[in-house]
């Protein structure tokens, strides 16, 4: 009974993983054609102060526009773009769409938002990063501040990425640590990393008045931000409650489902001033 059981089970995952290698073979071979086709979309997520309600900033977030699957959630692709070598590409991509939105913007002569985009580890490779990211800047006619690089701890983390992320300081680009916790827990590390802005993941987030360890770290990661002078932000805020314990702890940048969604650039447009 158990063994038979246990057969099934390694056929189902068998089956589950199969489909999740063919899903990927897919992927890779028509990411070139996606790229040129110009099936990416960029939505975006507002980043909120909960006590004065003002939209701070927000996030520039890829999904793919599939002409017989419709879109397509960044969870199943971005690991197949790493592997297929595509990320500075489709990096290169998201930047430029990010700017000449927000050059729209400003020349509809609305106030911009600070908006942050995701760069993976494989994006620090490039040398020309910096030089590329000011190309872009001087095309769109657009200032450093007007951006925001999210990047994981394990970027952050590696010695070899510190001058490129201090180059990046210096010219006055913000960088934050994206999901905040998840990987290294050790707070030492804090001291030595040239970036302004630490994101909590979601997975504490969502720990908030169910788990006092969720919360014991929260309070502790505000406490380590405010004395290192981080700017902080909570991600993967979905409930009333989450907000106000945020609130009432001195963390009220929020972004997350509880305010809005990450929403097509013509929606976003409609918070805008
Ligand atoms: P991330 O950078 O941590 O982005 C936050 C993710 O959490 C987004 O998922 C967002 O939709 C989701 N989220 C926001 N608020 C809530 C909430 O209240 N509840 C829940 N359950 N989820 C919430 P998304 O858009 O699926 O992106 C997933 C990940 O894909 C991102 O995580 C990021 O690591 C990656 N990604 C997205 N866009 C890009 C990109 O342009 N380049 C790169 N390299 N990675 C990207
Ligand atoms: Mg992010
Ligand atoms: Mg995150
Ligand atoms: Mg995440």
């Amino acid at each position: 009974q158990a063994k038979s059981q246990e057969k099934a089970g390694y056929f189902l995952f068998n089956q589950e993983l199969r489909e999740k290698l063919e899903q990927q073979k897919m992927i890779s071979k028509y990411l070139h054609t996606a790229l040129e086709r110009k099936e990416f979309v960029l939505h975006y997520q507002p980043q909120i102060n909960a006590i004065s309600g003002e939209m701070i900033g927000m996030e520039a977030l890829i999904r793919w526009n599939h002409p017989e699957k419709g879109l397509i959630g960044p969870g199943t692709f971005i690991a197949a773009v790493e592997e297929a070598g595509l990320m500075t590409q489709l990096t290169d991509w998201v930047l430029r769409e990010v700017c000449s939105q927000l050059r729209c913007w400003r020349e509809e002569g609305l106030a911009l938002l600070r908006t942050s985009i995701n760069i993976s580890n494989s994006c620090f490779y490039n040398r020309n990063l910096i030089e590329d990211l000011f190309a872009v800047l001087d095309q769109y006619q657009l200032d450093t501040e007007v951006l925001e690089f999210e990047i994981t701890e394990s970027t952050a983390l590696l010695e070899e990425h510190f001058p490129l992320l201090q180059q990046m300081r210096d010219c006055g680009i913000k960088v934050s640590i994206d999901d905040f916790g998840t990987k290294y827990s050790s707070l030492n590390y804090l001291k030595h990393f040239p970036v302004n802005k630490i994101k909590i993941d979601r997975t504490f987030i969502s720990g908030i008045g169910i788990s006092t360890i969720d919360e014991t770290i929260i309070k502790s990661i505000v406490f380590v931000a405010s004395q290192l002078n981080y700017d902080l932000i909570a991600e993967g805020v979905e409930t009333a409650e989450q907000a106000d314990f945020l609130i009432k702890h001195h963390c009220p940048n929020i972004q997350g489902f509880y305010f809005f969604k990450p929403l097509p650039a013509d929606e976003i447009r409609n918070f805008m001033i």
